[in-house]
């Protein structure tokens, strides 16, 4: 089997007297699609801000490809992140938005907006380009927040709760959307929800975490047909089943 593309090794987060992440490890394979999972404030943030160097863990190591990256600037870990609420720059029109990583990399100008053309197209966002963020609605921001992100051709996405601004029905449209997208770049998706569903139907693995600590690492599947303990059987809606 392939080594790990990203690989943290015991990494914990204390805030002055608080363990926001505890001892936390995690080999995540290339090309893999794999959830953080948990309720509110059990550390999903938090860990997907150390991958992508917002933050330093207090302890632990993180690997990338074998190196080491706690050294290593966000920007020069190339692991973009899409938020919840895609944090699109409201001052720069579509196309702007999503060719600004590339012009932060200093790619010229034609080359930019040839790129970012493309990836207009992929999203279907062609009529569009030219148009403010704040004339699209949350589904055609969502899909400039991809392609900005996408566009410098990451080895690694970073989602943390990408569709929970959006409404149910259109949350279902972005996950279908989301796991094409996964399959046609080949790329790592590392994905954090407070979702069940979400989690179970779009990733090859899950990562449970509550209060910090991770409960179980399986496939959907794995976790489904063995929860480790009534923590992920109750989270998962099986907490009838084990009693
Ligand atoms: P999640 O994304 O799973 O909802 P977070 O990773 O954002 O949770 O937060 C985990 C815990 O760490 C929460 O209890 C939160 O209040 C706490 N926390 C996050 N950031 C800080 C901070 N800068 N200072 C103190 N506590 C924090
Ligand atoms: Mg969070």
């Amino acid at each position: 089997m392939n080594a790990a593309l990203l690989s943290l090794k015991n990494i914990s987060m204390e805030y002055s007297n608080f363990i926001a992440v505890d001892d936390l490890n995690l080999d995540i394979k290339k090309g893999e699609f794999i959830s953080l999972m948990g309720p509110s404030g059990c550390g999903k943030s938090t860990t997907l801000r150390m991958m992508a160097g917002l933050d330093n863990p207090t302890s632990g190591a993180l690997y990338l490809d074998g190196e080491s990256q706690l050294e290593v600037p966000t920007e020069k870990r190339g692991m973009p992140m899409v938020w919840q609420n895609f944090a699109l720059f409201p001052f720069l029109n579509v196309q702007k938005n999503i060719e600004f990583p590339l012009k932060m990399q200093g790619v010229p100008s034609e080359a930019r907006s040839k790129k970012a053309a493309e990836w207009i197209e992929r999203m279907g966002l062609t009529e569009f380009a030219k148009r403010n963020i704040s004339q699209l609605s949350g589904g055609q921001r969502q899909r400039v927040a991809l392609a900005r992100a996408l566009v410098t051709e990451p080895r690694i996405l970073l989602l943390d709760e990408p569709l929970s601004a959006l409404d149910s029905h259109l949350r279902i449209k972005m996950q279908t959307e989301l796991v094409r997208l996964h399959k046609e770049l080949g790329i790592t998706f590392i994905y954090v929800t407070h979702s069940q569903s979400e989690a179970f139907t779009m990733s090859d693995r899950v990562v449970i975490m509550n209060q910090g600590k991770v409960q179980q690492i399986g496939t959907p599947k794995q976790i489904y047909r063995a929860p480790n303990n009534a923590f992920v059987a109750e989270f998962i809606g099986m907490n009838n089943l084990i009693s």
